[in-house]
């Protein structure tokens, strides 16, 4: 069962997304060298407490943490950890989620740990391009499989490949929503795109081989070759007039400085 949103409703979607995206850019004010995932995640947590939402992805199917924190060949779902210190050229993607006024917000971003080589940096950067890609797809009338396959033709023909284990969902009072949005697929496939839907975009783009292990944490999701992956994620609602990005990278980019993707 697909749930439309009424405007109402997405209005209040935007606000739990854009406290995600303020969240994020609070949070690449601290990503640096000697840092740990577990101090990310305090400092996410308590930002979201003090603007009076909660932590979605805390205790989530049992999850520990407020973030997922995934650095370098982690795909996405890595533990915060004091044991988890990001090093100079390392890359940590950063999935965010709140609860606000019955709604969640959920969005994602991968960030760079000082100076990050310029073959990650390009994986970086084709896979946020990619989501954008996929994004211009949302429209009223098309299919989800327009999407995917955006997604995995822009990512493939730069010769990269594209994890086929987890993909992007439906979200609105509940996290995980129909429909299931993959990064790859055939277009003119899938659910109808229709206005109040809304879904969340998450290309999970690998440097090596897509195959990937689920590790014995029961939550860390990382590359088989042990390769880097990147994870970008908006959401969004499709609108008579065109897809509206409802989470930002705005407050991310301005904290960035050159470190920006
Ligand atoms: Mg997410
Ligand atoms: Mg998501």
């Amino acid at each position: 069962m697909i749930y439309l949103k009424t405007d109402e409703e997405i209005e209040l979607m935007y606000q739990a997304n854009q406290l995600v995206g303020q969240t994020l850019g609070e949070l690449a004010k601290h990503i640096a060298p000697g840092v740990t995932t577990l101090q990310l995640d305090k400092i996410a947590e308590e930002f979201i407490r003090d603007h009076g939402a909660t932590p979605a992805f805390l205790g989530y199917n049992g999850f520990p943490g407020s973030l997922c924190t995934s650095i370098n060949d982690q795909v996405v779902h890595g533990i915060p950890s004091s044991k988890a210190i990001l090093t100079e050229g390392d890359i940590v993607s950063i999935d965010c989620g709140t609860f606000l006024n019955g709604f969640v917000g959920d969005s994602a971003y991968t960030f760079c740990a000082g100076e990050v080589s310029p073959e990650v940096k390009d994986l970086l950067k084709t896979t946020k391009e990619s989501l954008y890609v996929g994004i211009q797809n949302a429209v009223e009338g098309r299919r989800i499989g327009d999407i995917s396959n955006a997604v995995q033709v822009y990512c493939e023909s730069k010769g990269y490949s594209v994890v086929r284990e987890l993909v992007g969902h439906g979200i609105g009072k509940h996290m995980h929503e129909e429909p299931e949005v993959p990064n790859y697929g055939r277009r003119g496939y899938g659910s109808l795109l229709r206005s109040g839907m809304c879904i969340c975009i998450e290309p999970m783009i690998n440097l090596g081989k897509r195959n990937v292990v689920f590790e014995s944490d029961g939550w860390t999701v990382r590359t088989k070759d042990r390769k880097c992956s990147a994870h970008f994620e908006h959401c969004i609602a499709i609108r008579p007039d065109g897809p509206q990005i409802l989470s930002s990278f705005k407050f991310i980019e301005e904290n960035l400085g050159s470190n920006a993707i």
